[in-house]
């Protein structure tokens, strides 16, 4: 693809790294992030900071977003001095978990300012976008796809889920609402056997090998939670949002969702008992302190 300059909107734990492939790629970036330390980290590799969406969406076609939840993608895109009220726009790209529904609801809104919305949630993880090897979903016109999957490729794996905003959406729950319930009952049965006087490395060690093996026990717990640096980077808010978010999903489909519920509610148990800015592993802490032991390395 011709260098050309691309929008970054929220450069947090995801955005930044991501926006960083871009500028690699030789692409210049025009970024807007109401965090001063998140814009600052994109202006010193050369980005052009400004102070709206609106702003943005005047000096380039193509807009990245990188944002927490439905409600703030929805003010962005639509709300004022938001994407919608620039010229220069045509397409927003949007790396966002923001639930099916809220998906059609600004791919709406921007269809009618002729701006195309490509729904492109993200799955991997900070590491994943660090390393450019996350699993990247896309719905939109098939046409889009093919022109931005080159692009899309630098942040992982592209995988085409279909033509209508949201289908990309409900995959990235299916995929959410799984790694959740993986840190939550890792969670629960790593303190069991802790409580009972096992060793938390061989337990893992022996999940790792048997059955019970999950992306918790093979990566999270051995490198945040042995370590007890608690960091996966990953917020438990931001992953309490997903799961809720596939919890009404599937009720307002039809799907009932048991075991989802009770993950989202331990992640918001999490957030209540730890803090708001609790980590997704910190879901293992609560399960400590139940039980009145912790699992060491
Ligand atoms: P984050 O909180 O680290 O970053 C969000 C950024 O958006 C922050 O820099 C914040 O200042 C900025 N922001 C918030 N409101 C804004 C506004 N109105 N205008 C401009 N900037 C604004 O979140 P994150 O972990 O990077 O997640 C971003 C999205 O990616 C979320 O939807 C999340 O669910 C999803 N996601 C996260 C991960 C992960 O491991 N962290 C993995 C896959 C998907």
């Amino acid at each position: 693809m011709a260098q050309q300059t691309f929008g970054f909107i929220g450069l947090g734990n995801m955005g930044a790294p991501l926006a960083t492939h871009l500028i690699k790629a030789g692409h210049a970036l025009v970024v807007c992030d109401n965090n001063d330390v998140a814009a600052a980290l994109m202006t010193a590799q050369g980005a052009k900071r400004v102070a709206t969406p609106a702003q943005v969406a005047q000096e380039v076609e193509v807009i990245f977003l990188s944002l927490p939840t439905p409600e703030i993608v929805e003010a962005v895109c639509l709300g004022v001095n938001g994407i919608r009220d620039g010229t220069k726009v045509r397409e927003v790209v949007d790396l966002s978990t923001i639930g099916p529904r809220a998906a059609k609801v600004v791919a709406e809104g921007l269809a009618a300012k002729n701006i195309t919305y490509v729904d492109s949630p993200v799955s991997g993880g900070v590491t994943g976008a660090v390393k450019g090897t996350l699993a990247v979903m896309v719905s939109c016109p098939r046409a889009n796809y093919d022109a931005l999957a080159p692009l899309l490729g630098k942040f992982g794996k592209v995988f085409f889920l279909g033509e209508k905003a949201g289908q990309a959406q409900t995959m990235k729950l299916a995929n959410n609402v799984m790694s959740a319930a993986a840190v939550a009952i890792t969670s629960e049965a790593v303190v069991m056997g802790v409580k009972a006087g096992l060793d938390p490395k061989v337990m893992l060690d022996v999940i790792n090998n048997g059955s019970g093996r999950n992306t918790a026990s093979a990566d999270k717990f051995p490198r945040c939670v042995l370590t007890r640096t608690f960091d996966v980077g990953f917020s438990a808010a931001l992953a309490y949002k997903d799961v809720r978010l596939c919890v009404d999903e599937a009720e307002h489909i039809g799907v009932p969702m048991i075991v989802g519920s009770a993950v989202r509610d331990m992640l918001s148990i999490t957030t209540s008992f730890i803090g708001k800015d609790a980590d997704f592993v910190d879901v293992v802490r609560v399960c400590e302190a139940w039980a009145g032991v912790e699992v060491r390395g």
